[in-house]
């Protein structure tokens, strides 16, 4: 299946999304299991609330007696269950969230009354009951997140408040990033002639973490082609996704592609009519996958957002649906060359979209700025000003 000519970008994405993948499910603690997907349905193990409670800071009392003024026989606080029951005339203290004493139908809001030496007088109407009832959020049993939800505070704090302590996700992938290049040096140390950051791990890295999964690093290598298969071979038997970058055009020290197929890797596609990132290569073994993506710091952070991501959403049990928004497009685009599909980084701000100064692949400062890219699909040269695109914010 292997195709060495140009595929175009909906033929990538179609290869991709076709490739046969197995979501591993794993229980984790609850702080764990944040942008993760439930891998159960989960039912309530309790009533919400789970006992008759009060909702304000007041007075717990018989809603039929009408007596002028009501004497104060305990103070209830939240966490302490009430010793005695309310009866006519009386009330009982009783504080945001503690149990409704027994008697007690209605709670009448601290604001509306007023207390002095143990008795509490209502001086204005508080139309409300101020109780929440037994089971009126949630009964027992009750279907509360079903299999599949993606897991975020509000539903981390919903699982907690249950009293579940782990939760059934779909683990993510072990993901390898492998970093080529000979002329590449880590952040923090001094750079020699000729020599350049390795920006490419760092970014492939905060992509990988913004969803969820925990990079490993497969270690930074020259550009060397034993070193390469190596390499790569060490990242199959650790990884389930491994990413390279660099190596994967015609230069002389490029030497990707030979190695994965080296490496006993089948290629499903070695070039996209994208720009940026042309040379990218796919390939796997078994269920084990490896992209090869072109070394410009443009087009590594493209290709990822582009291709990759879908995939690493497929094993990490969810679809990935971008956010596509529509915007006025301030400037016109246009391009001398119309044979791929461009990504082109843009800032989007409440509805208009503006094309930034681009200088191509390398130009990583331009995507420093952008926060939305605009897809411009082969055959079209030019967007007039005004025009109504979609752009695929970042
Ligand atoms: P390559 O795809 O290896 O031919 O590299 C293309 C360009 O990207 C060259 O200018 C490289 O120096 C640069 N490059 C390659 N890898 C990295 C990296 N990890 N970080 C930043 N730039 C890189
Ligand atoms: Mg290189």
């Amino acid at each position: 299946m292997s195709k060495k000519s140009l595929i175009g970008v909906e033929e990538a994405e179609k290869i991709i999304a076709a490739f046969p993948v197995t979501v591993h499910s794993e229980t984790v603690p609850l702080l764990a299991a944040q942008n993760r997907i439930l891998a159960a349905d989960i039912h309530s193990p309790l009533a919400m609330p789970e006992f008759d409670k009060s909702a304000m800071d007041g007075y717990a009392y018989i809603s039929g007696d009408a007596s002028p003024f009501y004497k104060i026989i305990e103070t209830i606080a939240a966490g302490t269950p009430p010793r005695l029951a309310v009866t006519p005339g009386h009330c009982a203290k009783i504080m945001t969230g503690a149990m409704l004493p027994a008697g007690a139908d209605r709670v009448v809001k601290r604001e509306c009354t007023s207390e002095e030496n143990g008795v509490m007088k209502i001086i204005s109407n508080d139309k409300n009951l101020n109780i929440r009832y037994k089971g009126e959020d949630l009964q027992v049993g009750q279907a509360v997140l079903s299999k599949s939800t993606l897991l975020q505070a509000a539903q981390i704090a919903m699982l907690a408040s249950l009293g579940l302590a782990e939760v059934p996700t779909a683990r993510p992938p072990r993901v390898g990033i492998i970093t080529t290049g000979s002329e590449l040096v880590e952040p923090g140390k001094p750079l020699g002639p000729g020599q350049i950051y390795n920006s490419n791990y760092y970014s492939l890295a905060a992509q990988l973490c913004s969803l969820g999964t925990d990079p490993l690093a497969m270690g930074r290598i020259a550009d060397n082609a034993q070193a390469t298969v190596e390499a790569i071979a060490a990242g199959l038997d650790k990884c389930e996704v491994l990413i390279l970058s660099g190596g994967v055009s015609v230069g002389d020290f490029d030497y990707v592609p030979a190695a994965m197929k080296k490496a006993g890797l089948t290629l499903h596609f070695e070039k996209i009519a994208v720009q940026p990132g042309m040379p990218t290569v796919f390939g796997s073994c078994g269920e084990k996958i490896v992209f090869g993506l072109p070394g410009n710091p443009v087009s590594t952070f493209v290709i990822f957002e582009i291709f990759i991501k879908p995939l690493i959403m497929l094993l990490m049990g969810h679809p990935c649906h971008p956010l596509l928004l529509p915007a006025l497009l301030t400037e016109a685009f246009s391009r001398s060359n119309g044979a791929r599909t461009s990504f082109v980084p843009v800032r989007y701000f409440q509805g208009r979209a503006t094309v930034l100064a681009y200088h191509g692949s390398a130009h990583l400062h331009a995507l420093s700025k952008a926060n939305a890219l605009l897809r411009v699909p082969s055959g079209q040269l030019s967007i007039p000003a005004g025009s109504t695109v979609d752009v695929r914010y970042l």
